[in-house]
C-alpha cells in the first residue's frame, strides 16, 4: 500500500506524520517550532525517523500561510521564523527529500482532512476554522476545496475593528481573537499566566481572566458570523489549539456566534472531529483532489 509523508508545521509546533493511502495516520512526530534553525531541519529529522527506508513516495507539507499553488511557494507567514519562509518551496524541499512534495495552506490540508473523515463527512458545504498562534480557514463543497491561485480566506488577516486597523496587524482578527492575542492581553493586564492557566482562571470565576478570555471568544464569535455572511456554508468546524483546550472557550465562541449569525441561515458549529490530526489525516485525499483534473 502507498505511504505518503506529511507536515503540519506551525508557529509552535512543527509536526509530521505517515499516512496510508486511505488517510489513516500510523505514526507521527512533533518539535517544537523555537527549537528548530529552519525548516530543513525539521523536514529531514523527522523524515528520518517517520520513513528512514523512504517507502512514502510523496511528501504533504501543511504551511500556516498563504500558499500560491501554482507556483508551490509560501509566500507570507507571519508566525513562523521569516527565514523558513524561502525553504516553504516544493521544489527545494522535493530535491532536500527526495520525494514529490505537495505544498498545502495548513487550513486548506485540515479542511481536507474534516470534510472527508471529521466533522465535515456528511455535510455539503463546511468551512474549517483553525484558532491556534494564527487563524485560518478553508472552504470546501462536496469536499472539494476552494481555491484561486492561492489559498483562500485568510480570516485571520481580515479585520474586524476597523478604528484601529493596521495591515498585517492591530484591528485584524488575527490581533484579537488568537492564541497570541490571548497571551499578549494578559500580559498587558499584568497577568503572568500561560493561556491554559489564564482558561482554568476564567473557568473558575477570576474576574480579570473571565473578562480577556470572554473578549477574545466574543472576537471568534464575530469572526465566524462573517465567515457564514461571505459564505454561506452549512457547518463550521473549528480547530486549533486555542478550540482544542476544552468546552469553555468553545461555549463562549458559539454563544457569540449564534447571536451575531445570518438568522435565515442553518449552521451547524462543531470541534474538529479528528482534533491536532486533522492536518495530517488531509494528505492522501490532499494529493488526489490537487492532482485531478476537477480538484
Ligand atoms: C496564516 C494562515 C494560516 C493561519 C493558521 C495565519 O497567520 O496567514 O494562512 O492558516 O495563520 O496557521
Amino acid at each position: 500500500d502507498e505511504l505518503i509523508l506529511g507536515a503540519d508545521i506551525g508557529g509552535t509546533h512543527f509536526r509530521m506524520g505517515l499516512c496510508d493511502a486511505s488517510g489513516k495516520l500510523l505514526a507521527h512526530q512533533v518539535l517544537p517550532t523555537a527549537t528548530l534553525a529552519s525548516a530543513q531541519e525539521g523536514f529531514t529529522k523527522l523524515a528520518d525517523i517517520l520513513d528512514p527506508t523512504k517507502k512514502a513516495k510523496s511528501f504533504v507539507v501543511g504551511v500556516p500561510g498563504v500558499v500560491d499553488y501554482r507556483e508551490s511557494k509560501a509566500i507570507f507567514a507571519p508566525n513562523l521564523p521569516q527565514n523558513f519562509i524561502p525553504e516553504l518551496s516544493g521544489e527545494k524541499i522535493a530535491k532536500l527529500l527526495g520525494r514529490e512534495v505537495l505544498l498545502v495552506n495548513d487550513a486548506d490540508l485540515a479542511a481536507i482532512g474534516e470534510a472527508h473523515f471529521g466533522a465535515g463527512r456528511t455535510k455539503e458545504s463546511m468551512s474549517y476554522v483553525t484558532i491556534s498562534t494564527g487563524i485560518g480557514a478553508a472552504v470546501t463543497v462536496d469536499k472539494k476545496l476552494i481555491r484561486t491561485r492561492y489559498s483562500i480566506a485568510e480570516l485571520g488577516h481580515s479585520f474586524i475593528d476597523a478604528s484601529d486597523a493596521l495591515a498585517n496587524g492591530r484591528g485584524s482578527v488575527e490581533y484579537l481573537a488568537s492564541g497570541t492575542a490571548l497571551a499578549r492581553t494578559a500580559k498587558e493586564a499584568g497577568l503572568s499566566l500561560t493561556n491554559q492557566q489564564l482558561v482554568v482562571a476564567a473557568q473558575a470565576g477570576e474576574p480579570n481572566a473571565l473578562l480577556i478570555v470572554k473578549e477574545m471568544a466574543h472576537n471568534v464569535g464575530v469572526a465566524l458570523a462573517n465567515m457564514v455572511h461571505l459564505f454561506s456554508i452549512e457547518s463550521l468546524v473549528l480547530g486549533g489549539g486555542v478550540i482544542l483546550s476544552g468546552d469553555f472557550i468553545f461555549n463562549l465562541v458559539e454563544e457569540s456566534f449564534q447571536e451575531l449569525k445570518p438568522s435565515y441561515l442553518e449552521v451547524e458549529v462543531a470541534k474538529a472531529e479528528l482534533g491536532d490530526d486533522a492536518a495530517l489525516r488531509g494528505c492522501a485525499a490532499a494529493i488526489a483532489a490537487f492532482t485531478s483534473p476537477s480538484g
